[in-house]
């Protein structure tokens, strides 16, 4: 056993196969019994790219997810209505769609297709410990009930939002300029735009905040609202649902009384932002959301997923292959994964301080900077092509965590 990741989500699913494609043998530990639930539906074309990559692009092409051609931008305050599709990014950067996912379906596709790769997967086993060495890493996790214990050469924490290897040694912390909260359910029978842009994402703004609503399939929407910990403390939380309910009826653009329309449990999920001091120790590395997650506004979690998931996969087979598994190895990774984090939450900072909902405003006959925002959205966010994207670039300094942005 040369490798062994710890979860099944994206991040681990791209990790494993992408150390698999560099003939590797992988244990893959997943806690869950799949399917099972998880939020995060709407994808973005960089995530469509990733899974080509991974060799899993035509099973969930072939799943008959919606298909999402672009995003919807609704300000109720002033009546802005505006669509872009990813049929606009420049040229040859981005695929022209994405899909609005189950997650329970689509991980579940995504933990198959990386068994049918080679990866060895046990699900259900939850790991309980994980203690680097100075020659390998011990994993201890629990399957069926009983405990057993792995001595590898290398591990990949993509354990989510338990960040378990953050948590274990006291890296994971809040990140002092962004703390939002989320309130989210499932409504049948919304009204969606004819034809292809029916698969749209909707984010509608609202003050201190925003909501998304996501086509899904068999007449489902998911929809949410985020809210900042100042517009949070203006809010009655003893009832998620009635609170949902009023901001999706002022904010989000269906026309239907939401509250006869929404359906099973709302769910709140407080203080999602968080990241990781460092993103790896020696033979440990950190991918996707157990070494951080930023906010929903964007729908690039799944996206950062997949591509921390296989640049943490690409630094480990390396490692193994220069005998250098020390934290300085992966060095490389890090500045690379805070990079991507330092523009994301620059790009975050701008929508919650209004200047996104500007930036929209004044696209109208400006295609170059239309074609530059949906490059963004798209997830092309290093590419330094635009006005946005520099200025982004330029905030970003890798060398240093999140914490002190
Ligand atoms: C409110 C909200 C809305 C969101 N909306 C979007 C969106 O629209 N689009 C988008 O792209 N992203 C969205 N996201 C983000 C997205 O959900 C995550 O970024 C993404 O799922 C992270 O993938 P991952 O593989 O890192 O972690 P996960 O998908 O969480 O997978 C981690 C896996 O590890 C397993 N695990 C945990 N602990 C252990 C253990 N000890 N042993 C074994 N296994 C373990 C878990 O069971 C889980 O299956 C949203 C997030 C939030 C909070």
């Amino acid at each position: 056993m040369d490798a062994l990741v710890i979860g099944g989500g994206p991040a681990g699913v791209s990790a494993a196969i992408t150390l698999r494609q560099a003939g590797r043998e992988v244990l893959l530990l997943e806690r869950s019994r799949f399917p099972r639930y998880h939020i995060g539906e709407s994808l973005i074309p960089g995530a469509v790219q990733l899974l080509g990559e991974l060799g899993l692009d035509a099973a969930v092409a072939a799943a008959g997810f919606v298909e999402k051609p672009g995003a919807r931008f609704y300000d109720a305050a002033d009546g802005m209505d505006v669509a872009l599709t990813f049929r606009d990014a420049p040229s040859g950067t981005s695929f022209p769609m994405a899909w609005q996912v189950e997650r329970d379906r689509f991980d579940a596709l995504l933990l198959e297709g990386a068994a049918a790769q080679g990866v060895e997967v046990l699900c259900p086993a939850q790991v309980t410990a994980v203690r680097p060495g100075p020659d390998h890493v011990e994993v201890e996790a629990e399957v069926d009930g009983a405990p057993r214990t792995w001595r590898v050469p290398a591990v990949v924490d993509a354990s989510g939002h338990k960040s378990l290897v953050a948590r274990t040694f006291g890296l994971r912390t809040h990140i002092p300029k962004l703390k939002t909260h989320a309130f989210f359910g499932y409504a049948k029978g919304l009204s969606r735009a004819p034809g292809v842009d029916g698969g749209n994402v909707v984010i509608g703004f609202a003050p201190g905040g925003w909501l998304w609503g996501i086509p899904l399939n068999d007449d489902v929407t998911s929809v949410g609202v985020v809210l900042t910990e100042e517009a949070k403390a203006q809010e009655d939380l003893r009832d998620p649902r009635a609170l949902l309910v009023k901001f999706a009826q002022a904010y989000l653009p269906y026309p239907e009384d939401i509250d006869a329309q929404l359906f099973g449990e709302v769910r709140a999920y407080g203080a999602i932002n968080y990241c990781a001091t460092r993103y790896a120790l020696d033979r440990v590395v950190l991918a996707g959301d157990a070494a951080a997650f930023l906010d929903p506004v964007f729908s690039t979690g799944v996206y950062l997923s997949l591509q921390g998931g296989r640049d943490a996969g690409r630094a480990v087979a390396e490692g193994l292959a220069r005998g250098d598994l020390s934290q300085a190895a992966f060095l490389g990774y890090e500045r690379q994964l805070r990079l991507l984090h330092h523009v994301s939450l620059e790009l975050i900072q701008m929508f919650y301080q209004g200047r996104f909902g500007n930036l929209l405003r004044a696209m109208d006959g400006r295609p170059h900077l239309i074609q530059e925002v949906v490059g963004l959205l798209a997830g092309d966010l290093l590419s330094e092509r635009g006005m946005v994207s520099r200025a982004l670039m330029k905030r970003a300094n890798p060398d240093v965590p999140l914490t002190q942005a």
